[in-house]
């Protein structure tokens, strides 16, 4: 997990001041660091089944993208509101000012199909929530949830795992 924290790159008073933003792109650019990753981000899920990797817009869908692939299932994309072309279910979710949506195509899981939810970093947890909600709403099982990167203080992992959605997050950020 040392290599893995190593790789990943540290922006100060980004995209506002007060925000560390902490950026996988250098991690995913270093091949020893980004398979470590994806290994890791697969093995606490193992043995449970899983039919389908879900990924978060737009880091999760690099990480769920090759976790897929390493699995050997099918890849739904989670999108912001508006980016998707056929019809769609949405799950609005607040920020910390406003609130913002996810979307899915309707198509995208059936009933009864297990998935694994994917995203770089788990923050409040807000977006995931969201998620887990509408791959419930389309039928979906949720059998838990990979992120590289937890940030403690917000909480979100508690907030997953209050939704009885197992949760493995990679390295943490105090
Ligand atoms: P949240 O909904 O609060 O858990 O925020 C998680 C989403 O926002 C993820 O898609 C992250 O990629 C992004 N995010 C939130 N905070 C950070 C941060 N400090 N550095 C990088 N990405 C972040």
């Amino acid at each position: 997990m040392d290599h893995i924290k190593a790789a990943i790159r540290t922006i100060p008073d980004y995209p506002k001041p007060g925000i560390m933003f902490r950026d996988i792109t250098t991690l995913l650019g270093d091949a020893r660091a980004f398979r470590a990753a994806v290994d890791a981000m697969i093995a606490p899920h193992a043995g449970t089944k899983i039919d389908k990797v879900a990924g978060i817009e737009a880091r999760g869908f690099i990480l769920g993208g090759a976790i897929a692939h390493q699995l050997s299932i099918g890849f739904v994309p989670i999108r912001k509101k508006g980016k998707l072309p056929f019809d769609t279910i949405g799950q609005s979710y607040e920020l910390e000012y406003g609130t913002d949506e996810v979307e899915m195509h309707t198509d995208a899981v059936k009933p009864g199909e297990r998935v694994l939810l994917v995203d770089d970093l788990i923050a409040t947890g807000g977006t995931a929530e969201a998620a887990v909600k509408l791959l419930r709403r389309a039928g979906a099982h949720v059998e838990g949830a990979s992120f590289v990167v937890d940030l403690p203080e917000l909480r979100g992992v508690e907030r997953l795992r209050a939704l009885d959605v197992p949760v493995a997050a990679l390295v943490a950020f105090e």
